[in-house]
């Protein structure tokens, strides 16, 4: 744990709001399961922590892209005497024997890796990604007609999942969606009685025809609207804060930061705060940005430089705006989808890019 005092900005995850979130995406679920898409170490958040917070509110599938996120998620749950499934999105990537000596559920993405699954490993359980609409990953359409003439590719394989991805699940009004569903219905003809998932975070506001056994929420769980432009069901988990590191009066008309790109045409006041780009918050939020701080909107003035971003406290209480106070960056007053809004990013972006310079306190009750 990081000294409070020698960081100059802190995180703060509430994984109360996390379990929270899980809870009710599971409870809008009907009888599907909800999983829990734990990549990139839970959208920067910490996949250790959410793992055990999120298996001991009732999750049993969760998700990541890579083997090595999968290894060491199977030691943290073993550490503590948890089990779950582990689901490895990327597939199983030429691995030796890393999956089934540390439990983890390949996603079959390609005819070789059917294939090859089948030869090395048939009795251990794997999912089978369809591709409906992204070409990106999982078996594409022609791939499908080849299995249709010839079946036995997938005799005897034991599998947990037939999974496809919506590419716009956030867009409810697109006709993508019924057709990627129409597509997912097709061919899971090909693997009568097999469980199958399709709904992401959006996905599960598209309505029970998404649902079918398992949903793999991600952002969601985070705090990202999985109903843009309607209002967020789901509950902030992070807030980031960071600290001021100097006020500085302006009484004669002066440019601020790099590129001299914002100017103070007669006096204000300019608070810096000591979290950058280099923490990942984002540079194109110069001169676009705010933060709050004492209730007061505070815009970034100048560019917002690798350690440093400047504020404008001009209209902030004397009194409030001084070193060591907090300007919140990102939180329940400023939430993340609004700060990619300003930054020209999707909360996605915002969230695993946030650094590692960063004090991290991690809420457990309210
Ligand atoms: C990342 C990912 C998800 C989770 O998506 P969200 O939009 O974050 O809910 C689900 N399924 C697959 C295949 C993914 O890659």
């Amino acid at each position: 744990m990081k000294d409070p005092n020698s960081s100059a900005g802190i995180l703060t995850i509430d994984m109360v709001e996390l379990a929270r979130n899980w809870q009710r995406l599971k409870s809008s679920l009907n009888n599907a399961d909800c999983g829990a898409v734990i990549k990139a170490e839970a959208y920067g958040l910490g996949a250790g922590r959410a793992i055990i917070q999120l298996c001991q509110a009732g999750c049993k599938e969760f998700f990541v892209a890579l083997i090595d996120e999968g290894v060491y998620l199977r030691k943290v749950l073993s550490d503590v005497s948890l089990e779950a499934n582990i689901h490895i999105l990327g597939g199983p990537m030429f691995a030796g024997q890393a999956l089934e000596e540390h439990n983890l559920i390949p996603v079959l993405n390609s005819l070789e890796d059917l294939a090859l699954w089948k030869r090395k490993h048939p009795q251990a359980p794997a999912d089978i990604h369809v591709d409906t609409g992204m070409a990106r990953l999982g078996l594409s359409p022609s791939d499908v007609v080849i299995l249709q003439k010839e079946p036995q590719r997938i005799k005897g394989l034991n599998i947990a999942y037939v999974i496809s991805h919506l590419a716009c699940s956030e867009d409810s009004k697109t006709t993508m969606n019924a057709d990627q569903l129409k597509s997912f219905r097709q061919a899971l003809t090909l693997f009568p009685g097999c469980k199958a998932s399709l709904a992401n975070s959006s996905g599960i506001f598209l309505g029970d025809k998404y649902f079918f056994n398992l949903a793999r929420p991600g952002a969601a769980l985070y705090g990202i609207n999985p109903t843009p432009g309607k209002p967020n069901p789901m509950s902030q988990v992070i807030k980031l804060q960071g600290k001021i590191l100097q006020v500085r009066e302006v009484n004669v008309p002066q440019t601020v930061g790099y590129g001299a790109t914002h100017q103070i045409k007669e006096k204000g006041r300019i608070a810096t705060v000591g979290v950058g780009y280099a923490d990942g918050y984002p540079r194109s939020l110069s001169n676009k940005g705010f933060g709050f701080l004492g209730g007061v909107r505070v815009p970034i003035v100048g560019r917002v430089s690798m350690d440093l971003t400047t504020f404008d406290v001009s209209n902030v209480p004397k009194q409030l705006a001084h070193p060591g106070a907090l300007i919140d960056l990102i939180g329940p007053i400023i939430p993340v989808d609004d700060v990619a809004d300003a930054a020209g990013t999707i909360g996605y972006e915002i969230l695993t890019s946030l650094g590692h310079r960063y004090q991290r306190i991690y809420k457990t009750s309210n």
